[in-house]
């Protein structure tokens, strides 16, 4: 399709997912209407009108020795206007194919920071917020420096950021995707894999990521407590993890037997249900004022 071809050649341009939608037929009429959706309450949001639909939950990411939350994960959440929420998986894939999700992305971007910017000025203890980039933005010519000016705008100290990126996403341009990592660790960003495990990297490439942390994919943290082999996987990124000098952070992480197991293990974090779901700022807000730490119930019996 050569008109979806020249807007795509038309690298960052401004509202150009309409034209990216013409690529989607074969997905059919309702995602269109849904990305139409998905688009207004970008405008909305982007606005400033009140309820426009989008918003980050914030979910607790906890340091196994010291039981404090060091930092948190901003997830996107929509609220459709008649359909209600629609689940990440649906219309962050989406906003993917279509390109919107580089304006989504930017405006998740910006309101973390600000969001870790407000708690800070409120006299919270200090702490990191993670956010996902996803292939296209990364992709962007412009990330680096739309991450400068979302730092610069909200006042944000750079090493209060991290970017949470994949394997996959890596590996599309190694060379391109290290250099650009290497412009965010300049600038005192850090880096995370996420999803660790369901892609492809090569040792030697993972070698030369700028990163510092992994974190060991849900999938095989599910069913950790009871299935060897996904004890073997979790064993092994730990030490691997370790004798990079990374930091390694478990997510997904529902039960006291998964943390006990990744403790015995020497991980570093964790991140799941078994300490909060990913909830609203205000209540992170809250967390964080009382100073709530995660007591493992081996250490409260
Ligand atoms: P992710 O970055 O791997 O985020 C972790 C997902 O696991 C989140 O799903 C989170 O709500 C969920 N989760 C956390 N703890 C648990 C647990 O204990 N058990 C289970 N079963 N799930 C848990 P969510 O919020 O639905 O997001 C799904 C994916 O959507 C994310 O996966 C991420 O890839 C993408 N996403 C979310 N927000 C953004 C964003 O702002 N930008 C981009 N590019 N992608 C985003
Ligand atoms: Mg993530
Ligand atoms: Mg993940
Ligand atoms: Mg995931």
């Amino acid at each position: 399709n050569a008109d979806a071809a020249m807007y795509r050649a038309k690298d960052g341009g401004r509202n150009n997912y309409q034209f990216y939608a013409r690529e989607m037929n074969a997905s059919g009429e309702e995602n269109l209407i849904l990305l139409d959706g998905l688009r207004q309450s970008l405008e909305a949001t982007l606005a400033g009108a009140p309820g426009g639909g989008l918003s980050l939950c914030y979910q607790p990411k906890v340091d196994l020795k010291t039981g404090r939350v060091f930092g948190v994960e901003a997830l996107l959440r929509w609220h459709h206007p008649e359909h209600g929420p629609v689940s990440p998986q649906r219309f962050i894939g989406l906003a993917e194919e279509s390109g919107m999700i580089v304006e989504l992305g930017e405006w998740a971007l910006r309101t973390a920071c600000r969001q870790n910017q407000a708690w800070r000025a409120a006299g919270l203890p200090p702490i990191t917020v993670s956010v996902n980039v996803s292939p296209r933005q990364f992709e962007e010519r412009k990330l680096v420096a739309r991450v400068a000016a979302a730092l610069r705008d909200s006042g944000l100290p750079p090493d209060a950021l991290e970017l949470e990126v994949t394997e996959s996403l890596i590996m599309r341009d190694l060379a391109q995707s290290v250099a650009k990592m290497r412009d965010l660790e300049a600038m005192g960003v850090s880096l995370s894999i996420d999803d660790f495990g369901t892609g492809y990297s090569s040792l030697s490439a993972l070698k030369s990521f700028p990163i510092s942390r992994l974190k060991i994919d849900k999938s095989f943290v599910s069913e950790l407590a009871a299935n060897p082999d996904d004890q073997a996987i979790a064993m092994a990124v730990i030490s691997l993890g370790h004798k990079l000098h990374l930091r390694v952070i478990a997510e997904g992480v529902e039960t006291e037997e998964q943390c006990a197991f990744l403790r015995a293990n020497d991980c570093d974090e964790m991140q799941g249900y078994l300490f909060s779901r990913p909830v609203p700022p205000a209540r992170i807000a809250e967390l964080l004022a009382t100073a709530q730490q995660f007591v493992p119930a081996e250490v409260a019996a």
